[in-house]
């Protein structure tokens, strides 16, 4: 079911990327397999799958002690402090940082750890979509900055969540604005390649603004089952 799955949003992905003029090869999918089980995963990672994203420490280390590979983990939830350890042991990249604490707590556990860790900002560009993110320039300025004075820390992105409706105008708008933030931060020397933008949902219209990660799971998956 998965290789059916996938071949359907490929198609719908390269479908996007030729009609807005874009490279597939700019955009990386990652699986969304939070709350999926192992034998799902291995299921995933047979059909060529090369990035997953997870939202809850513990279940991302959990994974990622249980099977390794050519693939990245990718942490894309809201993360406590008492938590960063086992995500930094795991993930390739953390998405959602959304504070200065969190992202001096990162980089801290990251030297201890000696890692370089890649992280993005997570911005919050609606407010119905989550109750996380930074909002406003002056805040996300600051935390950018705190990011690239940090030793251990490679900022390469900023990451939203539009909110869930059928309104492709409202969804559209939080992802121009994403593309317009990191466009502003990079004419303020800041180096930002990363727009982690598009779920299920909404990722064509995220393609067609510029997204370079999606991060798709019940396209992909089906329905979540939680516990
Ligand atoms: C669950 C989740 C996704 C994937 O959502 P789908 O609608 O199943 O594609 C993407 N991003 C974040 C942050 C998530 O928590």
């Amino acid at each position: 079911m998965i290789a059916e799955n996938l071949k359907k949003v490929e198609s719908e992905i390269a479908e996007t990327c030729i009609k807005c003029g874009r490279n597939r090869s700019e955009i990386r999918l990652i699986a969304v397999s939070k709350t999926q089980p192992m034998e799902v995963i291995s299921e995933a990672i047979s059909t060529g799958i090369k990035d997953f994203g997870e939202n809850k420490a513990q279940e991302l280390r959990d994974k990622s002690e249980l099977i390794t590979g050519d693939f990245n983990w990718h942490f894309i939830g809201h993360l406590q402090t008492n938590k960063i350890k086992y995500v930094i042991k795991a993930a390739e990249f953390i998405h959602a940082v959304d504070s200065v604490k969190l992202a001096d707590e990162i980089n801290r556990k990251s030297k201890e750890l000696n890692k370089n860790q890649k992280v993005l900002l997570e911005i919050k560009t609606s407010d119905e979509a989550t109750k996380f993110g930074l909002a406003g320039e002056k805040e996300i300025f600051e935390t950018a900055q705190f990011c690239k004075n940090s030793s251990n820390l490679d900022l390469v992105g900023l990451m939203t969540m539009a909110p869930y409706t059928d309104d492709d105008k409202v969804i559209r708008n939080c992802f121009i604005e994403l593309r317009r933030l990191k466009e502003k931060l990079n004419k303020n020397e800041f180096a930002l390649s990363e727009l982690s933008m598009g779920m299920t949902n909404d990722f064509k219209t995220a393609i067609e603004e510029g997204a370079t990660m999606l991060r798709i799971g019940t396209a992909i998956f089906g329905d979540r089952i939680y516990k």
